[in-house]
């Protein structure tokens, strides 16, 4: 099936269209740097930037996919969850052109499309999927029997998001925001052993696939602090390191364990995190080390974009899901085991 995928829940007017598992176009237009005087993503601001990138986004998607509109099998939405403006601004559009067009409505789940773009690498999930979400609102483990209609939770953040947890620790070491990718460049040059942070959650007595950031976050800023006021200049690559690998330790330990535990012999890793150099690095050891296969979207496929929700859109299409309502309500707490916004449920 041929769709295209609007994606607004955040600070990117992506648009993608896709044929199947096939990516045939990929637009992303960010408002980041209007936000990066702000120190983070300004709601209005970024509302205000879908609006005016969200007509010219889908027509250069489509132009660049050589695709007319009349021919697509269906148009799919993040409908949440995500901030209300932005999500508000790529709905409304949605229901727009499947309304003109007459085309079938899926409103579908952001953090589901952050797994399912995989298809557009890798072809097919692998049926039940393990995935490991870490984004900048979400670090979860999700064993998905059917990413279209099931998707379970085994363990998630208790505070903090991992990439919530990089922009934090960047903003403390004035690395500017978004923080994972500066955080991901100024580790290269550091010593991953250099300063012991916290592993959270990492005791026999802990939920083992829950996550905590909130503490390492802390751990961070007073090592930095105590620092300054000792008048000492601030190692930050090597804070950057210590600081990386004590959240990539946690997420690929927990994830190895869940596979292990749950007899699945390959791991997804989806969302912005996922394009974290050692993250990718550790994970393909450990996974090897495993005999786990392991399945990461290059990184332009981690952070946010359209192609994600057309892949998720496509698989709706392919497995015969009901289309959404033309007043499918946006909603940006939408929770993860609800990957299709059904017709006519009420907002
Ligand atoms: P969610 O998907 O939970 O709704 P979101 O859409 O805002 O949140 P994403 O766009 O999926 O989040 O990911 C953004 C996050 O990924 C930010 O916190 C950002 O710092 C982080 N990130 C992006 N690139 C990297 C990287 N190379 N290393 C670490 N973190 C990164
Ligand atoms: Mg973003
Ligand atoms: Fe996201």
């Amino acid at each position: 099936p041929l769709v295209l995928g609007i994606e607004t829940s955040c600070d990117e007017t992506g648009v993608g269209v896709v044929r199947g598992t096939t990516l045939l176009a990929d637009v992303v237009a960010s408002s980041v740097d209007d936000h990066a005087r702000y120190g983070g993503v300004v709601p209005e601001i970024a509302s205000r930037a879908h609006l005016e990138a969200m007509v010219p986004t889908i027509e250069r998607a489509l132009a660049r996919a050589g695709v007319r509109a009349t021919d697509l099998d269906g148009i799919a939405v993040t409908a949440g969850p995500g901030l209300a403006g932005a999500l508000l601004v790529g709905v409304s559009a949605a229901k727009a052109y499947a309304y003109a067009l007459d085309k079938p409505l899926y409103g579908v789940n952001h953090l589901a499309s952050h797994i399912c773009v995989d298809q557009l690498e890798h072809g097919r999930l692998p049926e039940p999927t393990m995935a490991l979400l870490v984004s900048g609102g979400h670090s979860s483990l999700l064993l998905a029997p059917d990413i279209t209609t099931d998707v379970r939770p085994l363990g998630a953040t208790i505070d903090d998001a991992a990439g919530e947890a990089f922009d934090k620790v960047a903003r403390v070491l004035g690395l500017g925001f978004p923080g994972g990718p500066a955080i991901d460049r100024r580790a290269r040059d550091g010593d991953p052993g250099a300063i012991a942070f916290p592993r959270g959650l990492t005791g026999p007595r802990d939920a083992p696939f829950d996550f905590s950031f909130s503490g390492l976050k802390t751990a961070v800023a007073r090592w930095v602090e105590a620092q300054r006021r000792a008048g000492v200049e601030v190692p930050v690559a090597d804070v950057a390191a210590s600081f990386q690998e004590a959240v990539t330790d946690v997420l690929t330990r927990k994830a190895v364990r869940a596979c292990r535990e749950q007899g699945v012999d390959h791991l997804m890793i989806g969302g912005g995190v996922a394009a974290n150099t050692r993250l990718r690095a550790m994970a393909e050891e450990r996974c090897a080390a495993a005999g786990i296969t392991l399945r990461v979207p290059r990184p332009g496929l981690c952070t946010d974009n359209g192609a994600m929700v057309a892949a998720l859109g496509a698989e709706m299409v392919a497995r015969n899901r009901p289309a959404s309502a033309l007043d499918l309500p946006a909603d940006s707490s939408l929770p993860v085991t609800e990957p299709l916004v059904p017709a006519g449920e009420p907002g």
